[in-house]
């Protein structure tokens, strides 16, 4: 276990504003830090940073926390992981007895991409060994593929020899077990328990993380009858698929202003090679809204650049709407006369690839030219329908500017006049916003009938009960008096509590106060929506700091006394004569 001492120290030398700010764009507002939540997709900040408490809650998921919370969610980590993670960054050197027992139960991630580097380093000798085999794999690269020596050796290019174990063996003379290399999905196992190459005769593509780790490979065939064509790695340790992009390591230096994202990592390498270092790629599958999010730590754009065909355009409208979600401005190309920008680039160079970049498509361009594709602007109901369908468009944009860039353009090319449609986008807006507080009216009545509300579900049965419970584990958990007040007099217990959420908290920091521990620390027993909810009890009450311990007592009395008065109503509710039956039978039935 990690040491008090030290978590403490990870903690008070974390600041979390700077910490959120190297994740998220943050703006000031007031004592507190606004930006666009990384856990959950939004166009308007609902994501909240308070520096005077160090924590943070999304108001739009409820999650929040602190500083380890954060890093548990953004970098996927487990809580020991979170804190080693915090105390490399803050130069704190950790020593945690349980490590080797913790490391024996999952794979060591430092081991793991240590393996990966030494398997990227056996494929890239066997692409240059003096061999036929090898020579041949280097001429697709060479020849087929037109890059250069140094361009191969700047991705780590490499082959797989056409063996079932060449890298088996490599990898157990240096000392891997053959679990560890079936978990790093380097080597497969049989039906009869033999172990095999994962990838044979192919060439092969590290993939790397934006910290310079190799945490997985994909594998190309060489002709067009293997199958099938691209062998990635599956899901590892260190490595999903979902969440990694190709190339955002090296593309990380160059792409404030925008990112190219292509389909496949030829396309990627080919554009590096031509100077466009921003390019990246999502491995062998649709983009998802972790990589776009990954995205947008790095740039404000990006531009999506897929094959020209059907499906690459399919792809293309699906990842503009994924991308445009995590509030980042998209752009898309298509490259004409070309299958994608690798074959375009050998074709007409990448000075026409620049002036086709620049050219790109604002989202809203793109879409506004797709639906006029599809209609005859001749024909007065096409006209209407065009018109509409567009309008509904602008009036999902957030930005009043760009709603007003986006009229002139419809205006241009259906020939309305701008200001009708305008006031039409209006209307919608208007529109929408009744039925969006409609619908909100809705949602509190269900949480007010205890349906949204997950993490406390009780809370509805008795609001004004279960507020005083949160003033009190607010004021518990916010100073160190009120918590040895309570405890060391035994003031209150855990009888005084109705909703077993809060029952569950207060227990919580009993245990950490009666254990020792001086802050009681969340993130080894809560979810990240729990601690989300304490720490917007926390938060709201904040204010409360100057009153001494007047509220402390106010809201224990007030706790008590409703409490009282809600059991004298006696058994009479049906949830309360189902409780009281039931504990009579498991009375009973365990004498
Ligand atoms: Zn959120």
């Amino acid at each position: 276990m990690i040491s008090k001492e030290t978590i403490e120290e990870i903690l008070a030398r974390t600041d979390i504003e700077p910490l959120i700010s190297s994740y998220v764009n943050l703006k000031r507002a007031g004592d507190t830090y606004k930006g666009l939540c990384p856990f959950h997709s939004e166009k308007s900040p609902s994501f909240t940073v308070y520096p005077r408490t160090s924590s943070f809650y999304c108001f739009g998921c409820g999650i929040g926390g602190d500083a380890v919370t954060f890093i548990k969610q953004m970098e996927h980590l487990d809580y020991p992981d979170a804190l080693e993670f915090l105390a490399k960054r803050a130069g704190i050197t950790i020593v945690d007895n349980d490590k080797p027992l913790r490391e024996e139960k999952k794979f060591n991630r430092d081991r793991m991409f240590k393996m990966n580097a030494d398997a990227a380093n056996f494929f890239h000798r066997c692409l240059m060994a003096n061999t036929d085999a090898a020579k041949s794999a280097l001429s697709y690269f060479t020849e087929k593929r037109g890059l250069s020596l140094s361009t191969i050796r700047h991705f780590g290019l490499g082959y797989a020899p056409d063996t079932f174990d060449s890298l088996l063996n490599y990898m157990r003379s240096k000392g891997y077990s053959y679990d560890e290399l079936v978990a790093g999905f380097l080597c497969g196992k049989s039906e009869k328990g033999k172990y095999y190459d994962a990838f044979r005769n192919r060439v092969m593509f590290p993939i790397i993380d934006v910290s310079g780790n190799v945490i997985a490979f994909g594998g190309r065939a060489m002709d067009n009858e293997t199958k099938p064509k691209y062998k990635n790695s599956s899901d590892t340790p260190v490595y999903k698929k979902t969440r990694h992009v190709y190339a955002l390591n090296f593309a990380r230096h160059t792409c404030s202003e925008q990112l190219i994202l292509c389909e496949g990592y030829m396309d990627v390498i080919a554009l590096h090679a031509a100077g466009f270092t921003n390019a990246i790629a999502t491995l062998g599958t649709a983009i998802t809204s972790d990589q776009a999010r990954l995205m947008s730590r790095y740039t404000k754009k990006v531009v999506i650049c897929y094959d020209s065909d059907e499906a690459g355009q399919k792809a293309a409208n699906k990842a503009l709407k994924v991308i445009g979600d995590t509030g980042l401005d998209v752009g898309v190309i298509v490259v004409p006369g070309s299958k994608d920008p690798d074959e375009y680039i050998k074709t007409f160079g990448k000075e026409k690839f620049a002036e086709v970049l620049e050219g790109a498509k604002i989202e809203f361009e793109y879409k506004m030219d797709n639906i006029l594709a599809k209609f005859d602007l001749n024909l007065p109901q096409d006209r209407v329908k065009v018109v509409a369908m567009l309008e509904n468009e602008i009036s999902r944009v957030y930005s009043e500017a760009e709603r007003e860039v986006y009229v002139q353009l419809v205006s241009k090319a259906t020939g309305i006049e701008a200001k009708s449609i305008k006031a039409d986008v209006e209307r919608i807006i208007q529109k929408n916003k009744r039925s969006y507080k409609a619908t909100e009216g809705l949602k509190a009545r269900q949480s007010a009938a205890g349906y949204a509300d997950k993490v406390n579900p009780d809370f509805a049965k008795a609001p004004a009960i279960a507020r005083h419970e949160e003033t009190i584990l607010a004021l518990l958990l916010l100073f160190a008096e009120h918590r040895k007040t309570v405890f060391e007099k035994a003031i209150l217990t855990e009888d005084n509590f109705f909703t077993e959420f809060n029952k569950k908290v207060f227990n919580y920091v009993k245990d950490a106060y009666t254990g020792g521990d001086v802050f009681p620390n969340l993130n080894e027993t809560f979810t990240p929506e729990e601690i989300g909810r304490i720490t917007k009890i926390k938060n709201e009450r904040m204010a409360l700091a100057n009153n001494g311990d007047d509220v402390l007592f106010e809201s224990i009395n007030a706790l008590k006394s409703s409490m009282e008065k809600k059991n004298a109503e006696g058994a009479t509710t049906f949830d309360q004569l189902a409780e009281l039956i039931k504990k009579m039978r498991s009375d009973s039935s365990g004498s």
